[in-house]
Parts: C-alpha cells; sequence; structure tokens
C-alpha cells in the first residue's frame, strides 16, 4: 500500500485532541482502555496501515514476553497479529526478529528499521515503573512498502509516548489511592467516604433510600492456616471479582474495609430489595470453585476450593432513623454479628 503523504499541520492537531483527552483521563479509567484513543490518534497522524499494542507482561533471562492488547487493523492487512496474542522477544538476539521493538525497549526511544513481516516499521516504548504494571511498546506499521519514515514522524511518535507514559503514570497513582491493588476494590479509605456522601445527600434530599452490606469470609484464617497466605490471597481477589461482576454500574459500590471483610453500597435500593441482592451474591460464592494454588502461588489444575460469607444489611432512609455514617456502618456490623452468631453463610437484616 502506498505511504499516505502526512501533513505537519494535521500532526499537530492530532497532538492536540490527544493532549485534551490525556487532560480527561481520571483514575477510574480502565488502563486498557487509556490506549484505545492514543492508538487511533497515533495510526491517523503517521498514516499507519496498522497499529499495535504490546504490553510488556513479564521479563524472563532477557526474554521480553509481549502481548497484543490493543490492534487496529480496520483493513485487515496483518492477519499474523491480533488481541491477545503472546510474543516472545530475545533482546540478546536482535537480529532474529523485531529489531526495532528490541531496539526501543533497550533505548526508550523509538527506531524505524523497517522489518518486513516481523514486528512493525516504527516502534516507542510507553514507559511504566515495574511496581506500576510494567510498561508497553507501541508500534505502527505501513504495510507491503520501505516505510521512509521522516525525522519529524519519528519526533512526533516520541513525543506521544512520552506524553502517554506521564499521563498513565499519574493516572496509576490516582488509582493506587483510591483502589485496594489485591481485590481491586474501592479501598477502605475509599468506601468509607462513598459511605458518609451518601449519608450527607439524606441531610439535603428528603424521601431517597439505600442499603450497606457489611460482609466477612467465614473461618478464613483456617484456609490460610491450612493452604498458605497465597492461596488466602487467591481467593481474597477472586471474591473481589465476584462482588464486583455484581455491582449495578451506576447504583452499586464494591469495597475492601478491612482483611477480608468487605462493604457493599446498594443506592435507591431498601433493606427488602438489598437483603434479596445479597442472597444472591452470597448464593454465588458459597456455589463458587476458587482457584486451588501452591506455596509459591502457581496453580493447580483440576483442583478447587469453596468458602462462604456472612452478611450484614442496613439501609438508611425511611424508618432508619438520621444517625450519621457511623451509626449507619454500626448498624452493618451488627447484623454481620448475629449472621456469624447463627451459624456464618446467611444474610442478616438490621
Ligand atoms: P469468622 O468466620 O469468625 O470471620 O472467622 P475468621 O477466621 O474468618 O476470622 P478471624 O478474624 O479470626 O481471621 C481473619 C483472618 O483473615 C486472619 C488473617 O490472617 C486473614 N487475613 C486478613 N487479611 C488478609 C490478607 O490480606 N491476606 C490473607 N491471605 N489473609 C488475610
Ligand atoms: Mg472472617
Ligand atoms: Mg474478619
Amino acid at each position: 500500500m502506498e505511504k499516505v503523504e502526512t501533513d505537519a499541520k494535521d500532526i499537530l492537531n492530532k497532538l492536540g485532541s490527544f493532549s485534551s483527552y490525556l487532560v480527561g483521563l481520571d483514575a477510574t479509567v480502565d488502563m486498557d482502555e487509556c490506549f484505545r484513543f492514543p492508538l487511533e490518534v497515533m495510526r491517523q497522524a503517521m498514516a499507519f496501515d496498522v497499529s499495535v499494542l504490546y504490553k510488556i507482561t513479564n521479563v524472563v533471562d532477557n526474554r521480553l514476553i509481549l502481548e497484543i492488547v490493543r490492534l487496529f487493523d480496520p483493513e485487515g492487512y496483518r492477519s499474523d497479529l491480533r488481541e491477545g496474542k503472546k510474543l516472545i522477544l530475545d533482546i540478546d538476539q536482535p537480529e532474529l526478529i523485531f529489531v526495532n521493538e528490541v531496539k526501543a525497549y533497550k533505548s526508550r526511544k523509538i527506531s524505524s528499521i523497517n522489518v518486513p513481516g516481523a514486528g512493525c516499521d516504527m516502534v516507542g516504548s510507553i514507559y511504566l515503573p515495574g511496581a506500576l504494571g510494567g510498561g508497553y511498546l507501541f508500534g505502527g506499521d505501513y504495510c507491503g512498502q520501505e516505510s521512509a519514515i521522516r525525522d519529524y514522524e519519528e519526533s512526533v511518535c516520541e513525543v506521544m509516548c512520552n506524553l502517554l507514559s506521564t499521563t498513565l503514570i499519574k493516572t496509576q497513582f490516582e488509582q493506587l489511592a483510591v483502589y485496594d491493588s489485591l481485590t481491586g476494590l474501592r479501598n477502605s479509605r475509599s468506601i468509607k467516604e462513598e459511605v458518609q456522601r451518601i449519608c450527607n445527600r439524606f441531610g439535603r434530599k428528603a424521601g431517597s433510600m439505600a442499603s450497606i452490606a457489611l460482609c466477612d469470609i467465614d473461618h478464613f484464617k483456617k484456609v490460610n492456616d491450612t493452604y498458605g497466605h497465597i492461596q488466602g490471597d487467591v481467593i481474597l481477589s477472586e471474591v473481589g471479582k465476584i462482588l464486583s461482576d455484581s455491582m449495578r454500574k451506576h447504583f452499586d459500590m464494591a469495597g475492601r474495609y478491612g482483611g477480608e471483610e468487605f462493604l457493599l453500597i446498594f443506592d435507591e435500593t431498601g433493606s427488602t430489595e438489598g437483603f434479596e441482592v445479597v442472597e444472591r451474591i452470597r448464593e454465588t460464592i458459597a456455589a463458587y470453585r476458587f482457584s486451588r494454588c501452591d506455596g509459591s502461588g502457581k496453580l493447580i489444575t483440576g483442583e478447587s476450593l469453596s468458602i462462604t460469607m456472612s452478611f450484614g444489611v442496613a439501609e438508611k432512609g425511611g424508618k432508619s432513623g438520621d444517625g450519621d455514617d457511623l451509626e449507619w456502618i454500626s448498624r452493618a456490623d451488627r447484623a454481620l454479628y448475629q449472621s456469624k452468631h447463627d451459624g456464618r453463610n446467611r444474610t442478616t437484616c438490621q
């Protein structure tokens, strides 16, 4: 395919819209989702036929394990690439394949060596510290011809990648302040603030209603003692996923209240309905087969574990009086205590 002439003015315009997109990014945006727009902008600005985003998922003995997380190939030029595909780059043997990816990774600069049939014409490195989930490589490809990449096009790619690195680091830090890293749910401070925010709303707006549920894994200490802490963490993480999948997107919120205790908020929901929702969650958890892993965290296939959870529900609004957020949470806590007392794996409504 003939390489389309890129126009400096057009590229500047695209950079402008890219910058305003980045400014608007907030902590709740899914990381991979963050890349959808920049990738498309980069493809357009550079007139690439195909653009690819690789996540560096691991580095083992000078080998990079890459996964294609986003692919823009509207004309279907690169049938060898698809989202989810894993690639291995050997950094010690760059002459073999993916010359430009290797170079980009080593220098954190971009390269423009054309490698027909393997990798991309141009690659930029989007740097993220390991603690924030590791970095990404961006690739753009002109298909079927020599790319003849110009200096200013390289600069555009570099600026884009640097902008994206900076913004992602900022977004990740914001995310760390709000989310619990093990379960992916809101952290304790953030979920308590949310309860407080809803409580304050009751003072301003009469007639609304909301329910919260405190829940706690039953006999979790025994799970840790029997199978180890890593197994315990796997269960916490899977419980987090089940809870967040059970929430209605704009009304509900789940957070890790502490250790193996979670707080769920159901807005615009009375305790009768709240009880029914929570019972469904409780049954889902009791029926779920949790992943089994050994002491080093390696999955044991064909084996699973079961756990149960106890729940305490309390509503706010209606006849529940005008106590504050702490009073509301303590009513849910008393209901949870009752569920534990009555034999666990059950829901009590206060
Ligand atoms: P109950 O049914 O009364 O709630 O019994 P329990 O054993 O779940 O309660 P207990 O409070 O005695 O023990 C809670 C356990 O949760 C002890 C602690 O090791 C474990 N736990 C808390 N946070 C974490 C964590 O982040 N990871 C792991 N693996 N375990 C945790
Ligand atoms: Mg417990
Ligand atoms: Mg507990």
